[in-house]
């Protein structure tokens, strides 16, 4: 019975094991270590993968991808007529892991260490460890992402030292930074922007290429955007590795011909290679730290690739920072030696950032001037992100106006000044007896325990008496409950393994159909109908031949954008 580390991302999800040569990433049936973490689901088969990612275009109706963002929320997605939680799609990436996994290591699999977002509350932590029973695995312990990142560079056998995971994916920019002592690897502060990845970067490129050619983006067909966007991010990765490419696309009335530098992608690119800076800074302030006193800088997730990234962080932090490992690799092989220590018995205690608080947690009051309502509604902060917890902090408000008969208090958390851009918790509601504005005030104490659960609680001054509401997480899953789900998704078809590759080409084939017009389409089709024939055929023994000339046919379809290469 083996014990291996999953990582469960928003993008891509990957599985590794720990041999006696150390980390070892696990391939799928498409003998691939990233497994999209899209979700395709019809006439009650499942797909996991690049085919179910190819029919996000084709059938988005029965397709869905990045639910990781909807973790620990009640948000359903309907697909084949049916309603699924986020954990319950997470939950059938991780089964297909586990197949994949058991197909390779050839023995059952009924444990695994998952990684999630240092920031990952009690909510979306328990939700994944929700998916993972739903999956049939035991999950004892789930690692922090950037510990694990850390892990697999080797930084948990260092003695004693802080850490700085740099994690740029497609969509989240993470900073962690991490303090290892006395064999523990403590998450000290996070900081981060979940609105800025290498997708902006790819958004960016394209507005440019836009602007060269004169070309409007709204006037063009929604499948033309969707092929200028995989045009861009292509492009955009070409420029990792060479100062210059050239390019030739077609649009249905016309071929954009050129080239572009990196020099230029990187000048257009500056606002957001500026925006990184800020989590950086704001993590080091937060952790009372001096950028001299980071001994490592870790770079995870693919954005990181790009050179200006990587220059940036080097000045930043006056050394280059560790880019040896394959970036998209760092958090499966970390978790997979999560995985080692534990059946060593020797885990690493990595502590929890649910003992931190991550975000702000304050309510809405005017800011200005006792008595007069003419101030701006705002957040005042009562806990303090990355403030250690337990912790209970209090702070008085007093009434605006004459004769305020109740102060509502409005429960926010997040980093934002204005309260409409942070989340809204709830509201207690207060009776005050009536007087001149800023007569009356109220106490009001915030406790976070090490649950995740806030307490609020109110005293009015003058009458002493006191209002209490707790917002706590959802309880954990009723075993009826999660058994009725377990019989829910049992019911689901696996698509077959033996079939992964065939069923791969017709999904992507059935794209590029639906993103070409005229010739290239007519061939598509020609080339769509006599594989599947060839692979339904009885008498054919050797379908490679078939799969091996049409997997070629849809690369040159689909790679003769790029003219030539510096
Ligand atoms: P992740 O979420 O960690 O898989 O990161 C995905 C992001 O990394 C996407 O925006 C990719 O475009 C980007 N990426 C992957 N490889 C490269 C590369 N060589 N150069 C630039 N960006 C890359």
């Amino acid at each position: 019975m083996a014990i291996v580390g999953i990582d469960l991302g928003t993008t891509n999800s990957l599985v590794a094991t720990w041999t006696a040569d150390g980390p070892m990433l696990v391939p799928n049936a498409l003998g691939e270590s990233l497994t999209p973490s899209v979700v395709n689901i019809q006439a009650h088969e499942v797909s996991v993968g690049r085919s179910a990612q190819e029919r996000l275009i084709t059938r988005p109706e029965h397709t869905v991808a990045a639910f990781k963002r909807w973790m620990g929320t009640e948000k359903v997605t309907r697909l084949d007529g049916h309603g699924y939680r986020a954990e319950e799609l997470s939950s059938l990436v991780l089964a297909q892991l586990k197949r994949d996994a058991e197909a390779h290591l050839d023995e059952p699999i009924d444990e695994a260490i998952v990684s999630v977002p240092a920031y990952f509350n009690d909510l979306q932590r328990k939700a994944t460890l929700n998916a993972a029973r739903l999956a049939g695995l035991h999950v004892e312990r789930l690692v922090n992402e950037p510990t694990a990142a850390a892990l697999a560079y080797g930084l948990g056998d260092v003695d004693e030292a802080q850490f700085l995971v740099f994690d740029l994916g497609g969509g989240t920019f993470d900073v962690s930074i991490l303090d290892k002592y006395d064999n523990v690897m403590e998450v000290r502060a996070t900081a981060g922007d979940n609105f800025l990845g290498g997708d902006d970067f790819r958004d960016i490129l394209l507005d440019e290429i836009c602007r060269r050619h004169a070309i409007e983006r709204g006037r063009l067909a929604a499948v033309d955007v969707s092929r200028l966007l995989r045009f861009a991010e292509a492009l955009k990765i070409e420029l990792s590795s060479r100062q210059t490419v050239t390019y030739g696309f077609e649009l249905p009335d016309r071929t954009l011909d050129g080239s572009i530098e990196r020099a230029e992608f990187e000048a257009v690119a500056k606002p957001l290679l500026m925006r990184l800076r800020h989590p950086l800074e704001r993590a080091i302030s937060d952790a009372r730290l001096d950028p001299a006193q980071i001994a490592q800088v870790v770079m995870v997730g693919g954005a990181t690739r790009m050179p200006a990234v990587r220059a940036l962080v080097a000045r930043l932090f006056g050394r280059l920072p560790l880019t040896h490992l394959n970036p998209d690799h760092l958090v499966a092989l970390g978790a997979a030696v999560q995985a080692g220590l534990k059946t060593r018995s020797s885990a690493l205690e990595d502590v929890v950032m649910t003992d931190v608080c991550p975000y702000t947690l304050g309510i809405s009051a005017y800011n200005s001037g006792e008595g007069r309502k003419s101030g701006e509604l705002v957040t005042v902060p009562i806990i303090e992100r990355n403030s250690v917890v337990p912790i209970s902090r209090s702070d008085t408000f007093v009434t605006v106006s004459d004769r305020q008969e109740r102060i509502d208090v409005e429960v926010y958390q997040g980093e934002n000044l204005k309260p409409e851009n942070n989340v809204h918790l709830g509201t207690l509601s207060i009776a005050v007896p009536p007087s001149k504005a800023g007569r009356e005030s109220i106490d009001v104490r915030f406790t976070y325990d090490v649950n995740g659960a806030l307490e609020v609680e109110v005293q009015v001054t003058s009458t002493g008496e006191r209002h209490r509401r707790i917002f706590k997480n959802r309880a954990d899953l009723a075993e009826g409950d999660l058994a009725r789900r377990f019989s829910d998704l049992s019911g689901l078809k696996v698509a077959p393994r033996d079939q992964a590759e065939n069923r791969l080409l017709i999904a992507r084939a059935e794209r590029i159909y639906a993103e070409t017009l005229g010739d290239k389409r007519e061939r598509v089709a020609e080339a769509l109908t006599a594989f599947s024939k060839a692979i339904e055929d009885p008498r054919n023994a050797h379908p490679e031949r078939q799969r091996e000339q049409f997997s070629a046919l849809l690369d040159r379809l689909e790679t003769d954008v790029f003219r030539d290469f510096d």
